[in-house]
């Protein structure tokens, strides 16, 4: 079998050699053509299309030190996928091992100690639904498939960063297999600079086979969803995003966004496929409190839809995820901004009203609050001047349509660029952002990354990845 070496070659992996390590295994190992090797292969990301040579879906951490090990010895390019939500697609490469974590997917909850343990294949909805059993959730993102892994590694937001920062600055150890396929713990008092390192670092370091989280008391319910208006009200409507944010509390988070009306059963039917401009909001604190936060949304203007309600945390946690299948094409550019101007939301309006597919969408997401009051080295994901990120997300489904759709969301962000902090959020990167962009998302933690990688991982063995030379 022709195989992919780590040094950028290929390799004939001889037929007894895959038997013996086959033998050590308890998980399926895939070869093309074996049934589940074409789910397993694949990315969110359609415009992802890449071929690993062997697929291993780990049924636990002996296998991944099996395939650790065995890719060390065979100087074979080894990738990993958790939730495969890399929108730069480097969960996978072509002629690779690829380890796929999707079958360990445990969690284990200490409601006492308000700690959650999870398995690294885990989904973010994993997660909050063991958490939610108890009233407990930590800091997860905006869309239930995303990968607890590749989100933590690179930092993570979502509705509960305002109160409690990036989801990595709620994570309390890491169980990793490094490059000599040894399993070490990583923690403030074991290994601390690993620890350190792996906060924003992706997975530059090993393979994290599982997470400890501290969690915080969340809802069960909470006052959260959307309110929609026809795009004609977008300054109004933007206007009062500016001014409700600046004053919102740290239990209310709100994110604005303008795209055509998906085909929602909320929306009425005749405005489907309009552009139109949205608030969504979460309010994790005391129900009678949020009802009153959001009543100035939910009174504002002549809304088109209206879900924005008393409801299950968890159920919010999936509000989002139609709106973003596996299998269209994607492609986003994305900055940390200080704060929003009026020319920006200017700017944000005319770029909404040129998009090129029914899929496309502008958004801007509230973070500011617990992240913006810790040092910038804490953790390498840094960027704790963010008050706010801006996502233009192209979105649509066929090959001709890509170069439009990828001059749309270039051409906005060119436009809106002048309004960043300079950073960007490195798990937004598309796979044609590379050095400069890499160093915008780390900035002077970069440095301490490379020392720390050197350490860990000297010959640069986990590649498939941000990576830190
Ligand atoms: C629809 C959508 C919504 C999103 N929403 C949010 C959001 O609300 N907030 C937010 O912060 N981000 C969000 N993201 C971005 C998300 O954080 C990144 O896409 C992240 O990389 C996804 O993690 P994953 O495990 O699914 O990715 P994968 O594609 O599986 O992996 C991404 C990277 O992490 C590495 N990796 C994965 N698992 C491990 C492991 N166990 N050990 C070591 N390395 C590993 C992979 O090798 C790869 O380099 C969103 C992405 C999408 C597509």
């Amino acid at each position: 079998m022709k195989v992919q070496t780590i040094d950028g070659h290929e390799a004939d992996l001889p037929q007894t050699v895959l038997d013996s390590f086959k033998m050590g295994l308890k998980g399926p190992l895939l070869l093309p053509g074996d049934a589940g090797y074409e789910e397993s292969r694949t990315v969110w990301n359609a415009m992802i299309d890449r071929k690993p040579a062997l697929i291993m879906r780990c049924l636990g951490i002996a296998d991944i030190i099996s395939c650790v090990r065995f890719a060390h010895d065979q100087r074979l390019l080894l990738c990993i996928k958790g939730g495969g939500h890399n929108i730069a697609g480097l969960a996978t490469a072509d002629g690779s091992l690829m380890l796929d974590l999707s079958l360990m997917r445990g969690v284990w909850v200490d409601a006492e100690q308000k700690v959650a343990h999870a398995q690294a294949g885990c989904l973010l909805g994993d997660l909050d639904r063991e958490t939610q059993v108890h009233g407990l959730a930590t800091v997860l993102g905006f869309v239930s498939m995303t990968g607890i892994a590749g989100l933590t590694l690179g930092g993570g937001f979502g509705y509960l960063t305002r109160r409690w920062g990036w989801t990595t600055d709620n994570v309390i150890g890491m169980d990793v297999v490094t490059a000599d396929a040894r399993l070490v713990r990583a923690t403030e008092e074991e290994n601390p600079d690993l620890f350190w390192g792996l906060r924003g670092g992706g997975g530059n370091f090993g393979v994290v086979t599982g997470i400890d989280y501290m969690l915080h008391p969340v809802g069960p319910e909470v006052v959260g969803g959307i309110v929609a208006w026809p795009a004609s009200e977008a300054a109004e409507v933007l206007n009062l995003y500016r001014t409700l944010a600046r004053e919102a509390p740290q239990e209310l988070t709100l994110v604005t966004l303008m795209r055509p009306a998906p085909p929602a059963p909320w929306l009425p039917k005749e405005i489907h496929g309009k552009l139109i401009v949205a608030i969504l909001a979460c309010h994790s604190g005391k129900i009678e409190d949020g009802e009153k936060a959001v009543s100035a949304i939910k009174s504002f203007g002549t809304p088109i839809g209206d879900v924005l309600v008393r409801r299950p945390y968890a159920q919010l946690q999936t509000l989002l995820d139609g709106t973003q299948p596996k299998g269209r094409r994607y492609y986003w550019k994305s900055e940390y901004l200080p704060g929003i101007e009026p020319k920006l939301c200017e700017k944000f309006i005319a770029h909404s009203e040129k998009i090129r597919s029914p899929h496309s969408a502008m958004i801007l997401f509230q973070i500011e609050g617990a992240l913006n009051r810790v040092e910038d080295n804490h953790s390498p994901v840094g960027n704790r001047d963010a008050r706010y990120v801006l996502n233009i997300g192209g979105a649509w489904e066929h090959e001709v349509d890509d170069t439009a759709n990828i001059n749309w969301a270039r051409e906005a962000w060119n436009d809106l660029k002048e309004f960043s902090t300079g950073g960007t959020y490195i798990n937004f990167l598309t796979r044609d952002e590379g050095r400069e962009r890499m160093e915008a998302a780390l900035g002077k933690n970069l440095s301490r990354l490379s020392e720390i990688k050197s350490k860990w991982d000297p010959e640069n063995f986990f590649r498939t990845n941000r990576n830190i030379q």
